[in-house]
């Protein structure tokens, strides 16, 4: 899968490029690219933005530049560009393993007060938010869909890891433990090392349900609430 960003700070990208994810990108599992929005200025400073017109506060980035760097993308024509903004759809898990599928993505990152409303409508396929709040640009959002959607990207990781884990059923994930069986005078649940492995099946889909019905109850259907309650009440008896 290929990821290109059209960015005014590649050198962030960087950090994105650690641990699983730049794994991945030496097996050739997944290829990141950034494009400096500002190499395609042809201003003598390089600058990208201008005042908004209406007047207000803030810069826009000039949808000449953005155009122009869009347009050094290949095979662009086959890729989904998102531009990440406040104002678009939450990224969430479905969304998640939707672009997974996709073999080229464009990410667009904004900065400043935004991008000139005329580039957007010609090449943005769908605006996409990392939630409810604004950022000063695009690039955290840009990485956190990057680092979300590589994780479904065959080979990154175990599949086995994202099978169980949080959102992948509607539940949230149940709790993990590990070496020393004993820390600060709590033990390790004992039926995780009793090795009955229908028995750890069973506690950790109860946890996954006490877990959800604490945290996100909105996530539970009637069922699952109902056997939650039933679950915390008999913990409470015991
Ligand atoms: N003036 C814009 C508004 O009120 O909607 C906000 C611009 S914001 C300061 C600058 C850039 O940061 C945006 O163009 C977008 O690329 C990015 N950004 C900010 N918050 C974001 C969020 N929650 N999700 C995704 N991108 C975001």
């Amino acid at each position: 899968m290929k990821f290109d960003v059209l960015t005014l700070f590649p050198e962030m990208f960087t950090s994105v490029k650690e641990s699983i994810i730049g794994r991945a990108i030496k097996n050739n599992l997944i290829e990141l690219n950034t494009i400096n929005i500002r190499d395609f200025s042809t201003d003598k400073h390089k600058h990208v933005d201008d005042t908004p017109y209406g007047g207000g506060a803030g810069m826009v980035i000039n949808p000449t530049v953005v155009y122009e760097a869009y347009k050094s993308i290949n095979n662009r024509e086959n890729a989904k560009v998102i531009y990440l903004s406040p104002k678009g759809k939450t990224l969430n898990h479905a969304k998640v393993l939707e672009l997974a599928k996709e073999e080229h993505l464009i990410l667009l990152c904004g900065h400043y007060e935004g991008i000139d409303e005329r580039v957007l409508k010609k090449i943005v396929d769908e605006e996409i938010s990392i939630g409810d709040y604004v950022l000063t640009g695009g690039e955290l959002p840009a990485m956190c869909l990057i680092d979300a959607v590589a994780r479904y990207v065959p080979n990154v990781i175990n599949g086995d890891s994202t099978m169980e884990e949080t959102f992948s059923n509607n539940l949230l994930e149940y709790p993990q433990y590990t070496r020393p069986l004993e820390f600060e005078n709590e033990k390790v649940p004992d039926v995780l090392i009793s090795g009955n492995h229908q028995e750890i099946e069973k506690w950790r889909y109860n946890q996954s349900l006490i877990e959800t019905y604490t945290k996100r109850p909105e996530l539970l259907n009637k069922k699952q609430k109902e056997q939650a309650e039933k679950l915390i009440a008999q913990k409470s008896e015991n």
